[in-house]
């Protein structure tokens, strides 16, 4: 209701401003120059069109062309060219000491190149329902009983060890993500910090003899390699089935254990069986694409605000997750923004700086690679709007420093003047782990937003987040909104 009537309002809003644009211009063409905003506007309805958008976000989710666009891949280097010709279509600038628009970085890469399945007891799991290939697994097939332990944490500094009483030697390590610490409060945050990345599982199930392991997480190549070590991504029904007869199941388990802090692991008596066909590629390279468009003020200029979006997502694990909300929506959103602003006849005054980031499934490997290989100054970047999953929801929701709320304000400006939807604005207190591109920008200092679609129905990491549900109005208004921001950022005193 709130949400209609706004709508409303706006379009009123629009259609009054091309009223009073038009009646003037019919009195005086020649005295009358156009308006800065009212040039905005018309580059905004020429540029910004939702089945635009819409169609951006449906070819990047090609699943032969772009493959799951995983870093390093071939995939990914085809998408990485698609939007390296749209900068070039827009005639944005490139940098310096670049590679045209990239900045190219050694990355690794682990892609699936056959055939993968997870049995257990000798039954074939169900992909995507029970089980995803895993993203850093190693090659190979492997068959042994599957022990249950809990995190799989191995914490000494706090008390704290999933695998004290079981043996895995041999064994494959059933455990799930994160730590059994449950408080927000960023001390506590800070001391279980370690052992909540994937990498501590992998090295410590590997440290203690196991040979493989079924980890209940979302699909993703962020996790640690070793040679020896294969491995899936398991979902509860097939994780379930390991705690049978045992009177709670897993994430009653996990309950448990969090709320005790104490390891409840055994060893299940069941066998699984794996099998995951990789190449593992130490020399693969990750690319971002920085373009600009150069400020109008002749000083001003020299100062930067940033629109980045990923673009990359988890590849063929072993069959294809579009991610077309992650993160083709923040993609397409971004260069639809990109057009507008370039064949807008007036221009900001700061520079704008359009940066698609490579690798942030990967470990957000683009964006910490950019922070320590900055093309500007970083005190000469005045703003960053990050994007993650815009397209779909009713609202969106924003994410700053909790100490620099105040930059939220070219988003939340533009939104009250002209997009009309819910925004909810949430501070990040903790940074030192960070989840999205954006907040390692702000870890590094840069005054950062995180904007996220809210609410509507999205999913996260898995095959249902394809194209059909994107909602070409939400992507609209999305770009709409950026483009504001960006605007209010890049002119501001
Ligand atoms: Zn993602």
């Amino acid at each position: 209701m709130i949400l209609s009537k706004a709508r409303t309002a706006r379009v009123v809003l629009i259609a009054a401003l091309s009223l009073i644009s038009a009646s003037l211009y019919a009195q005086r063409p020649q005295q009358k120059p156009v308006s800065e905003e009212r040039a905005y506007l018309n580059s905004m309805f020429d540029n910004i069109k939702g089945q635009k958008i819409f169609e951006t976000v449906r070819h990047l989710s090609d699943s032969t062309l772009y493959q799951g666009r995983l870093s390093g891949s071939a995939g990914m280097l085809r998408a990485v060219e698609w939007v390296e010709n749209k900068y070039s279509e827009f005639g944005l600038e490139t940098f310096e000491g670049l590679n045209g628009y990239r900045q190219d970085y050694p990355t690794v890469c682990d892609e699936v190149v056959g055939k993968c399945y997870v049995k257990v007891d000798g039954k074939k799991a169900v992909w995507a329902r029970d089980w995803y290939s895993g993203g850093t697994s190693a090659n190979g097939t492997i068959e042994a009983e599957v022990v249950f332990a809990g995190y799989g944490v191995t914490a000494p500094d706090l008390g704290y060890d999933d695998y004290e009483g079981i043996d895995v030697k041999g064994k494959i390590v059933l455990i799930e993500g994160e730590t059994p610490n449950t408080s927000r409060n960023d001390d506590t945050l800070r001391m279980w910090y370690p052992y909540t990345l994937h990498q501590h599982k992998v090295e410590n199930a590997v440290k203690h003899g196991a040979i493989g392991m079924l980890y209940r997480w979302v699909p993703g190549p962020n996790n640690g390699y070793d040679p020896s070590f294969v491995y899936a991504y398991v979902n509860y029904s097939l994780a379930d089935k390991f705690f049978e007869g045992r009177g709670k199941n897993m994430s009653e388990t996990m309950r448990q254990i969090r709320s005790e802090k104490k390891p409840a692991s055994f060893a299940t008596g069941k066998k699984a069986k794996l099998k995951m066909t990789m190449r593992h590629n130490p020399n693969a390279q990750g690319h971002n694409l920085l373009g600009f468009i150069k400020g109008s003020d002749p000083v001003l200029c020299n100062e930067y605000v940033v629109l980045s979006a990923h673009l990359d997502h988890l590849g063929m694990v072993p069959h294809h997750i579009a991610g077309a909300n992650d993160n083709n929506s923040s993609t397409a959103c971004l260069l639809a923004v990109a057009e507008a602003l370039s064949k807008s006849k007036v221009k900001p005054k700061r520079s704008v700086i359009f940066l698609t980031l490579d690798g942030e499934e990967a470990g957000l490997t683009g964006s910490i690679y950019y922070c320590g290989h900055p093309v500007v100054p970083a005190e000469k970047v005045k703003y960053i709007l990050n994007l993650e999953q815009i397209g779909i929801g009713d609202g969106f929701s924003t994410g700053t420093k909790y100490d620099s709320r105040e930059i939220a304000k070219y988003l939340l400006d533009a939104n009250e003047k002209y997009i009309h939807r819910p925004v909810f604005d949430s501070p990040k207190k903790y940074v030192t782990r960070p989840r999205t591109d954006g907040v390692v920008f702000m870890k590094y200092g840069y005054p950062t937003v995180d904007i996220f679609g809210f609410g509507g129905e999205s999913y996260y990491h898995e095959p249902r987040d394809t194209w059909e549900i994107q909602d070409p109005s939400v992507l609209e208004d999305a770009a709409q909104l950026l483009y504001w921001s960006i605007i209010n950022a890049a002119n501001a005193d």
